[in-house]
């Protein structure tokens, strides 16, 4: 069980993935979570995620928005971002991330998810047979935490760390 909650990589947060070295690696396609991942819950983009989403186009990357928040709050992030995107995506059912994959015309084994929870992205990530970036959530510390699951986080991610202890991307 813990296994499936292990993320391929950690990151601090979305915005300081090494993209290049995952480039080199031979990924081709992103799946970002928006909520606590990008922006704050609820926010629109910022000035920060648009940059980073255009960036990452521009390196060569595919770039799709997979959230399990409603098609008006996905809209609502996406509408200066232009990306496909996925709503009420049932994380960790797999099946979004398949549809996903198959969206944007790549292989699994190119595709790339990035998230802050491990009970849906990661988890979802793992059984849909695809890597995955662990990224802190924004506004770790602050009021709005999901409480228990948090605390289930945080006891699972103690547990990788002391089993895997060099799971973050070498940069
Ligand atoms: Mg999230």
């Amino acid at each position: 069980m813990i296994s499936r909650l292990c993320p391929t990589f950690f990151a601090d947060s979305a915005y300081d993935i090494d993209y290049a070295k995952l480039y080199g690696r031979g990924f081709r396609a992103l799946i970002f979570d928006i909520d606590n991942t990008l922006v704050p819950h609820g926010a629109d983009a910022t000035p920060q995620a648009e940059d980073l989403l255009r960036n990452l186009r521009t390196m060569g990357f595919k770039v799709l928005l997979l959230s399990d928040n409603s098609r008006a709050r996905v809209r609502q992030f996406n509408h200066s971002i232009h990306a496909p995107y996925i709503y009420d995506a049932h994380k960790p059912s797999p099946r979004a991330y398949k549809k996903a994959v198959q969206m944007m015309g790549v292989k699994p084994a190119e595709t790339i998810v990035v998230g802050d929870q491990l009970f849906t992205d990661i988890l979802g990530a793992n059984r849909a047979r695809l890597a995955s970036v662990f990224v802190i959530y924004i506004g770790y510390g602050q009021p709005g935490w999901k409480g228990w699951r948090r605390l289930a986080e945080n006891i699972v991610l103690a547990f990788i760390r002391r089993k895997r202890r060099n799971l973050n991307i070498p940069s």
